[in-house]
């Protein structure tokens, strides 16, 4: 299941180093390396698909469900009250890795950002 090139894939075989947050058997999440906000989280699942549109609907099923606990997690570790979950899919909506994420973004009130 993993591509040869991807940045993601080498994350999820421990050949590239990440800040592991969370982890289940078919999920991984770790910290941004260029957060948007503090605790900036990636979550990813750890079988190689490019895009939304590629997830198996199981695979799907384990990402969102790992979101629950994890956004409970991020937001207390990080004091944050607030929590966007935002996925880039194709280059037209910004998509840089292409290995299936979402960006789970900390929010604060007057933390100014805009998404
Ligand atoms: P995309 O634009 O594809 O939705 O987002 C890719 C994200 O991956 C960006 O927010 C970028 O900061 C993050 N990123 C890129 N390279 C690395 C890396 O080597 N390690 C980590 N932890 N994040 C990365
Ligand atoms: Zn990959």
């Amino acid at each position: 299941m993993e591509h040869a090139d991807c940045l993601f894939c080498k994350i999820v075989k421990g050949a590239i180093p990440c800040a592991k947050v969370y982890e289940t058997e078919a999920v991984l999440a770790f910290l941004d390396i260029n957060p948007v906000t503090p605790g900036h989280t990636l979550v990813i699942p750890k079988a190689h698909h490019p895009t939304l549109f590629d997830l198996p609907e199981e695979v799907g099923c384990r990402l969102f469900a790992a979101l629950p606990p994890l956004g409970r997690a991020i937001l207390e570790a990080t004091g944050a009250t607030g929590l966007n979950v935002q996925m880039n899919n194709r280059e037209s909506a910004g998509q840089v890795i292409f290995h299936a994420h979402l960006h789970l973004i900390p929010r604060r009130a007057g933390d100014g950002l805009h998404l």
